[in-house]
Formats: C-alpha cells, sequence, structure tokens
C-alpha cells in the first residue's frame, strides 16, 4: 500500500512528463451526455458522435425530445447507439421532471454523497460517469476510474488486484489528496494511453517503474538489468568547490543527510538489487555503506570506479587554476579534447577507458535485477557516455548532483537511460557541486 509520500512521488513524476492538465471550464450537461457516449468506445468515436447530435439538435430539449430513432441514428459512431440514446433522453428527462429545467447546477451546492447519489440514480450512469460529472464539472472531490485508471493503479499496487471498479473509486479517493484528482486522474489516464498499455505496456519507458509492484514482479523473475548510478554525498571539497579526484574529502553534514535520504527510499523503492559496485574513495565507501545497509547487501569496492586523477591541480579551485594556470584551463575547457591530461594525473581517453572496462566487467556479472553503482560525477558521465552511444559527444553535460538517482536499462544488448539526475528524495535539501 502507498503512503502520502508514495502518492505525490507518483503525482509528481507524472507532472514531470504529462504536465499540469488545464481546467477548461464545460457545460455540466455536455460532459454527462459525452461521458454517457464515451462507454464503450474511444474518444474520436465519442467525439464524432457529440458533434454530430449536436449539429443535428443544437439545444438540449431538443436532444431531450428527438424522436428516439433520429437520435440513434445521429450517435451511432459511438456505438452502442440504441443503448446510449434512451439512457441520454432518460436522464434529460429525469433532470427536467425533477429540477424544472434543463440545468444540473443544483450539484454544486448539495452536499457531495448527495448530489452522487442522485447521479447514480439515474438509469444508465455508474459510479465513473458521476465521478466525472462533479470533478469536471463542478470541481467536487470526487476521483473517476475509468478503465486506464483501474488497470493502471492495479499494476502499481494502489489498490489490490482483486478490487472491483466500484471499491476502487472509494479506495482511490481515501488514498489521494481531493487536490491532486483532477491532476492525478488526467495524467494517470496520460499513463496508460502512453505506455502502460492493457497488454505489453512499456515499462522502459515508464516514469513510475520504482513505484511499480507490477514491474518489481515482472524483474524478480526474469527481464532487463538496471543501473543505478549515484554520486556520493557531498563533501567538505564539493562545499569548497575544490578538484578531488583521488584525494579523500570528508562527507559534509549535508552530504550525510543526503546520503540517509538516498538510502531511505532506495530500502522502500528497490525490491531486486543483486550487487552494489562503489569507488575505493571514502566519499563513496560511506554512501555505498549506508545503502548497503538499507538493501542488505555488502558494497563491492572497484578500484576502476575511482573519480579521474586531477594530478596537480588536486586541491585547487576552478579560479585558482583559471588564475594560476590559464592555459592549462584553456585546454581543459575543450571537452572534445580526450587527450587533455592533467599533470601528473589521468589522460581523459585512458579514463575513459578505465571506465568503459570497469563498466564492461560489471555487465558481464548480472543480467537482471538492479545493480547499484556508487561513484563520481566524472566516473558516472564517462559510464553514461559509453553506455548510451548515441549521446557520447556531450559526455561533460549531463548534470549530476550529489545523491541523486539516474537509471539505465540494459535490454536486448542496448542500454537506455531512464531517469536522469532525479533528486526528488531530496527535496528540503540544498546545496550541490559539481566537482568531484
Ligand atoms: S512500470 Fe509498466 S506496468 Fe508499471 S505503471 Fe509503468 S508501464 Fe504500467
Amino acid at each position: 500500500m502507498y503512503g502520502m509520500s508514495g502518492i505525490l512521488r507518483i503525482h509528481q513524476r507524472l507532472l514531470s512528463v504529462y504536465g499540469d492538465p488545464p481546467r477548461p471550464e464545460r457545460d455540466p450537461l455536455a460532459i454527462l451526455v459525452s461521458t454517457i457516449l464515451s462507454q464503450n468506445t474511444n474518444d474520436t468515436n465519442r467525439d464524432r458522435a457529440y458533434e454530430r447530435m449536436r449539429a443535428r439538435f443544437p439545444t438540449w430539449e431538443a436532444v431531450r425530445d428527438a424522436p428516439l430513432e433520429d437520435l440513434i441514428e445521429a450517435i451511432r459512431p459511438a456505438g452502442l447507439a440504441p443503448t446510449k440514446a434512451p439512457r441520454i433522453q432518460e436522464a434529460l428527462r429525469r433532470i427536467t421532471a425533477e429540477r424544472g429545467e434543463l440545468s444540473l447546477d443544483f450539484l454544486a451546492q448539495m452536499p457531495l454523497e448527495d448530489a452522487r447519489a442522485w447521479l447514480l440514480s439515474i438509469p444508465g450512469i455508474g459510479p465513473k460517469t458521476a465521478a466525472i460529472v462533479l470533478l469536471f464539472a463542478f470541481g467536487r472531490p470526487a476521483f473517476p476510474v475509468d478503465t486506464h485508471i483501474y488497470r493502471v493503479s492495479r499494476r502499481l499496487g494502489l489498490i489490490p488486484p482483486r478490487t472491483t471498479r466500484e471499491q476502487a473509486h472509494t479506495l482511490l479517493e481515501q488514498m489521494i489528496p481531493p487536490d491532486l484528482y483532477y491532476p492525478l486522474h488526467l495524467n494517470l489516464i496520460a499513463l496508460g494511453r502512453d505506455v502502460c498499455h492493457p497488454r505489453n505496456p512499456e515499462c522502459v519507458r515508464c516514469v513510475l517503474q520504482e513505484d511499480c509492484a507490477f514491474y518489481r514482479e515482472q524483474r524478480s523473475t526474469s527481464g532487463p538489468l538496471h543501473l543505478l548510478l549515484i554520486r556520493h554525498g557531498q563533501t567538505v571539497a564539493n562545499l569548497e568547490r575544490r578538484w578531488t579526484g583521488w584525494r579523500e574529502s570528508d562527507l559534509t553534514d549535508l552530504g550525510q543527510a543526503q546520503v540517509e535520504a538516498l538510502a531511505r527510499r532506495l530500502a522502500t523503492e528497490v525490491r531486486d538489487a543483486v550487487a552494489i559496485y562503489t569507488s575505493p574513495l571514502g566519499r563513496a565507501l560511506k554512501t555505498a555503506a549506508a545503502i548497503g545497509k538499507a538493501l542488505g547487501l555488502e558494497p563491492v569496492p572497484l578500484e576502476g570506479l575511482r573519480e579521474i586523477n586531477f594530478g596537480k591541480m588536486e586541491g585547487l579551485t576552478l579560479e585558482e587554476m583559471r588564475a594560476n594556470y590559464p592555459d592549462l584551463y584553456e585546454q581543459w575547457r575543450d571537452r572534445t579534447n580526450i587527450n587533455f591530461t592533467w599533470p601528473g594525473g589521468e589522460r581523459r581517453a585512458d579514463f575513459f577507458r578505465r571506465v568503459a572496462a570497469t563498466c564492461d566487467e560489471i555487465l558481464s556479472r548480472h543480467r537482471s535485477g538492479t545493480v547499484i553503482i556508487v561513484a563520481h560525477g566524472g566516473t558516472l558521465r564517462a559510464m553514461l557516455a559509453y553506455l548510451l552511444a548515441e549521446e557520447r559527444a556531450k559526455w561533460w553535460a549531463y548534470d549530476l548532483g550529489n545523491c541523486t538517482l539516474t537509471r539505465v536499462v540494459i535490454e536486448d544488448g542496448k542500454a537506455r537511460l531512464l531517469v536522469l539526475n532525479d533528486a526528488s528524495h531530496l527535496e528540503g535539501l540544498t546545496a550541490q557541486s559539481e566537482i568531484g
């Protein structure tokens, strides 16, 4: 079951892909009739039927009083027209008889459950249609569960697998904060249409993988290999913006807090971790140790995961390098020069080769599950550039904050970037640095 933080995380991730849906004002009767038309058909057919109906019968009175056969003919593109046409007319007649006019505005003021019960008492109107009218026409706190939301919420594990559609309305309304009903309703539908198809959901493209019970279950048996790339917590050198490759630098208090926040998140989200590999430098070891404790895994240090060796520049700030070694500074700024060599340290090309070899070694040991790699900004950028060939030309452009999450999936021999620099678990903690 999901807590409030899980719901908020799902909401934020959906927002990041599908945005905050607009809230146009719409005629409540149009919403009611269009929802009846939408039953068992797609949006295109529903809209065609609706437009035909309104063209033929421009007022609601005309729809209500139309000869049944004519209305059936008008809404035929929606399918099941002989069933839907009498339902529409009956609803309109009922409203007229009870309210003396063709208007649903009274529902805005009625106690919520009375309004819902009133709508449900109309033949052909079920919990979904009632909730759609209440939410979309009047902004009232009702959460409609359509076929997409029903499927996605069961897969995610928001509701138990055997929950009925009716029960889902109640459970989801209890679980989701009312101010999120509108965006979550629309964005879960967007996810259902975009990637979480009834058959063969495209989990590799889905932003909710880490929240999804279905996905975890699939991967625990067989399936792709996931790499979670994690840069260590903030260090004193990060804070002071000093080049720190092979030198040691302690985690700051913030860095320690980042590590703990990350470990807490991974403990709740990662169910299939098979290994943790870490750079042998202290800042990475400490980060990996906290994650290992949370997941019950012993981190494995690998020399190849060290940061690049900055040689004589170790300990200097960028400004000091620019002031004292202007030529070197200019050479360093040319990121396309893979022969750039840190005086007394490593050549870029050698560093890339070292990281690539380490990456290959890790990949050769695992076929599925989640492998966690704790290292440094430079190391992880080099690894991303190696894994994602199409991105190689911009290896320096990856923004990797301390203790953020980057996820790459390896499937059918191909790597795909799923999540880059996800810092949602660090909310409230600040100050990131780019060096080391
Ligand atoms: S991870 Fe897969 S099953 Fe889960 S919500 Fe996303 S697409 Fe659907």
